[in-house]
């Protein structure tokens, strides 16, 4: 799935805790928001391994709304938040396509890694890779709570991300054309400074 759209399921899931507790500040939204993108930021070194922790995440999210629930406050609601929103990605990767340069065409067996038992989970493809029409349409799903429970510089985040998506998924297989196109047309010596594992599944 694509990180707009993990950012839109943090944004909801602060939604919902903030209709539970009472406690909706800005900082809530924001730490879902960011909780939901983080494990990304692993994108140029082990993916869906180095920040994805489907196990050990929920272990920890546990913990930390426990946390909430003893001391209180919008704080460790917010610390709470981010990490539940990490985890809820990590474990929701399982459910999108696996790790390939053409997600589309299923060929990968490798949805996230799972740290405790040291194995990949298998991709479920309900979203069949990141970008799909049904990434876009579960986003925009998931944004309208999140639209309305907020206003002002978060209604406007919610819009910016549908906006990325929608840019994001109309130039998605495009993008890996032309990309090896680049490949092809770029002379094999100064490939050769291009790190491997950008220019494998091209060459
Ligand atoms: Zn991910």
């Amino acid at each position: 799935m694509m990180a707009t759209t993990h950012a839109l399921v943090g944004l909801l899931l602060a939604a919902g805790a903030s209709a539970i507790t009472g406690e909706g500040s800005l900082l809530v939204a924001a730490a879902g928001i960011l909780g939901g993108v983080f494990p990304d930021l692993d994108l140029y070194a082990g993916h869906r391994k180095t920040l994805h922790f489907p196990v050990y995440g929920s272990l920890l999210a546990a913990i930390a709304v426990a946390g909430y629930v003893a001391v209180g406050g919008a704080l460790a609601l917010a610390v709470a938040l981010f990490v539940l929103a990490a985890a809820v990605h990590a474990a929701s990767d399982a459910l999108g396509g696996g790790l390939e340069l053409r997600p589309w065409e299923g060929t990968s067996e490798r949805a996230v890694y799972d740290h405790f038992r040291g194995v990949w989970w298998r991709p479920r493809r309900l979203v069949r890779y990141d970008g799909a029409p049904e990434d876009v349409l579960l986003g925009v799903a998931v944004a309208i709570p999140g639209y309305l429970a907020y206003s002002g510089v978060v209604r406007t985040a919610v819009l910016a991300a549908v906006g990325v998506s929608v840019a994001y998924a109309l130039v998605r297989k495009p993008m890996v054309a032309l990309a090896e196109h680049l490949v092809h047309a770029t002379p094999d010596p100064v490939l050769d400074y291009v790190p491997e594992r950008f220019v494998r599944d091209m060459r």
